[in-house]
Formats: C-alpha cells, structure tokens, sequence
C-alpha cells in the first residue's frame, strides 16, 4: 500500500508557540511512527510579532502561500505585547490569515478530562462537553479586519464598525447544527444547538438571532435555543454541562472561549481549529503566553489536542477513516497521561512543565488503549 502523505505547514510563531509546537510534533512522531497508510511531510514557515520587529512584515509572502498550499496549517501562538502596529494594535497576523483563507468557524472544544482539577466543586463539572463555534469573518471585528471600512479616529473619539451579513451567519449557523448532528450520532445526549448573541440590545445582534431561527427551522430535527451573552457567562460558570454545540459572534466567542477553558483546566488544555470551506487551522487558544515563554512550564495540551482536531478534519475531508482514528486514539492518550491525576500542570499549580506532559502523553501512546 502506498502511504499518503499529508503536507502540513507550521507557524510556530511567538513566545511559548516555539514550545508547545515542538512538543505536539514529537507527540505526533510517536503516535504516527508505525502508521502504515499515511503521514505528515512538514514545512515550517516564518511570521509572527517577532518577525514583524525583525523584518517589517508579519505573514510573508511565502509563509501565505504556504499556508494556502497545504492540506493543514498547524500553528502556535502569535503576537507579543512589547511589538505593535504604528497605530498601537498588536500584531496579530492570525487574524489576516483568518481572513486571507476564509476560515469563518472557530471551533472550540470544551470537555473535562479525568484527573484535571476543575475549579467548579458540582461533581457534574465532570459531564462538561461542549462546543463553541465562533463566527470569524466579522462581527465586532469587522473593522480590524476590514480597516479601510472603518470610520476615521481622531484624538476625541474612535470607532469600531461591526457587520453581521446573511451570508456570514447563515453558514457558521449550518456548520453548527451539523456538528451537532455529528455529535448526536456519536451520543444520543447531545444534538442542542444555543445561540448566544446580544439581540436585546444591537440591531445586528437582533438579525443575526433572526436568521438563527430561519436555519433552526430548516434543522428541526435538533433541539435549539438561544442565551443573551450576558446570561450565558453566567450559566457557563452554573451549568456548563447543559450545554452542546454554542454558535455566537467573533468577539462573544473570544471571550466566552478564554472563560470556557477556565472551565476545564484553563487555556493550556483547550484546543482549537480554524476551519473554512476549504482550509483548517489547528492552534491552542491560549496566546504567546509572554510571562512563562521561555521558562519550559508551557502546558502543550492544547496544542496537541488541535492536532488530534486536525486528524479528524483531515481523516473527515478525505475519507480516510485511518487519520480519525489516530486522532481518536491521540485523545485517549492524552487522557490516559491525565487519568491517574499525578499530572498536574503548572498552570494549576502543579510542578508538570512541558516536558514531563510531553512525556506522559507519548508513554501513554505507547500504552494500549481502550477503543
Ligand atoms: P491573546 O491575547 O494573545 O489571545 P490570551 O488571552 O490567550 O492571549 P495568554 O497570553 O496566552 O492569553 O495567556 C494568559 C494566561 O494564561 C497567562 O498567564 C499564561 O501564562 C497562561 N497560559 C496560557 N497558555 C498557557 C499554557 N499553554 N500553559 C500554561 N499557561 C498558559
């Protein structure tokens, strides 16, 4: 049999990026050492703040291309505090390659691993397994994506435009009811879809909720219902377990992630993927992490986690049943490195830096697992 092979690009970017990437790669070494149907053909690629500072452009020329060229974009972390735009933004070339290769659906796993502290004492805390799917060609940041659109700032006051289109909402409300139908068939439990906008207050927020309900219709055979954003972040901290599959707006969706991850160990265990029609984006959500970068205490979790979502997408996109259940089998190791509870990372309060989660997780790769 001939082996595929998949051509991913890496952007290791900024900060603990560095780290945590060369820690999902070894990860990856092992897990896929004895696969016979296919494997990775890396290309790492330049960008990032630091690349900014260094060369006076963020995302290269060639770095994009590559980006656009490969069946998979792993990807770190970008952007660092000390180096910003003229205007006094930071430099976050992520959000033009959202952009750039259209990659309109954040997904979000949120799910309680056994043996990670949760912050919650309710036992059901265990039962956490949803996810966010944050809408990315617009929203609240249209402007920074579309900045020749924004109406000018002077020294008394500034703006943001924001834009909610059918077309925008339409598809990351599709995407989300099938991923809720995806889950259902893997767990009869799930199958509910919660709209989380600010319909009360802003007018786009009102038409983004009414074109929730015209594709809620036309997906009836899940169950959907909707949250203000406000009482959302209440609820994610009083009953996260109720929740399934959470379509919302860019910037809800930043900051509800940021709090989600809270919820299950914090940024260092949430993974994430960046998906478009025709491209994916495998990244933690966590940022740079400047306050730890450098010192070997980053959790790499996260980033190996995207990499088990980038498995199932790719597995998913060409029908190749053998890289989800790699992916599968990843996310068991990471499970089983967690399960004992004498992991604990330094994020939560533990003594585990990188290498020793690292080297948990290939031991467990090495374990059998259940299926
Ligand atoms: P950004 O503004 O770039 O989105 P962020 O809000 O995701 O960044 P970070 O700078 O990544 O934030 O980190 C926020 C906090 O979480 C920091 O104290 C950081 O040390 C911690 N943190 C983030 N990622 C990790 C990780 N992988 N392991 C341990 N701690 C982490």
């Amino acid at each position: 049999m001939t082996k595929f092979l998949f051509n991913i690009t890496v952007l290791q970017g900024d900060g603990i990026g560095a780290e945590v990437m060369g820690a999902c790669i070894e990860v990856l070494e092992h897990l896929l050492a004895d696969q016979p149907r296919f494997g990775l053909r890396y290309l790492h690629a330049a960008g990032g703040a630091q690349h900014y500072a260094d060369t006076g452009s963020a995302m290269p020329e060639d770095t994009l291309r590559a980006c656009a060229d490969a069946d998979a974009i792993l990807f770190g972390a970008m952007g660092l505090p000390h180096i910003r735009y003229p205007d006094g933004t930071e430099v976050s070339p992520q959000l033009d390659l959202r952009k750039d290769l259209d990659l309109y659906a954040g997904v979000r796993p949120i799910r309680a691993i056994p043996g990670v502290p949760s912050v919650l004492a309710d036992p059901r805390a265990a039962q956490i397994d949803f996810v966010l799917v944050r809408e990315q060609s617009e929203g609240l940041f249209f402007g920074r994506l579309y900045p020749e659109k924004q109406p000018k700032a002077n020294d008394n006051e500034a703006f943001d435009l924001g834009r909610v289109s059918r077309q925008a909402s339409e598809r990351l409300f599709d995407f989300a009811f099938q991923l809720a139908r995806r889950r259902r068939a893997a767990n009869p439990g799930k199958g509910r879809v919660t709209c989380v906008d600010k319909a009360n207050v802003l007018s786009s927020m009102a038409f983004f909720h009414k074109i929730y309900w015209e594709r809620a219709k036309l997906n009836a055979d899940l169950s959907a219902d909707h949250c203000y954003v406000d009482a959302m972040a209440l609820n994610l901290v009083k009953r996260p377990w109720d929740y399934d599959v959470i379509p919302t707006e860019n910037q809800f969706g930043d900051i509800l992630s940021d709090l989600a991850a809270g919820l299950i160990g914090g940024l260092g265990m949430s993974p994430s993927a960046d998906i478009g029609d025709k491209h994916g984006l495998f990244q933690p959500s966590h940022g740079t992490a400047p306050d730890i970068a450098g010192q070997g205490k980053a959790n790499p979790t996260a980033m190996i986690l995207s990499a088990a979502l980038m498995l199932a997408w790719l597995g998913e996109k060409h029908g190749m049943p053998e890289a989800a259940s790699e992916a599968a089998r990843l996310t068991l190791a990471v499970d089983a490195a967690f399960a004992s509870g004498r992991i604990r990372s330094i994020e939560l309060g533990g003594k585990d830096g990188t290498q020793a989660i690292t080297g948990a997780i290939v031991n467990a790769l090495a374990r059998p697992q259940r299926k």
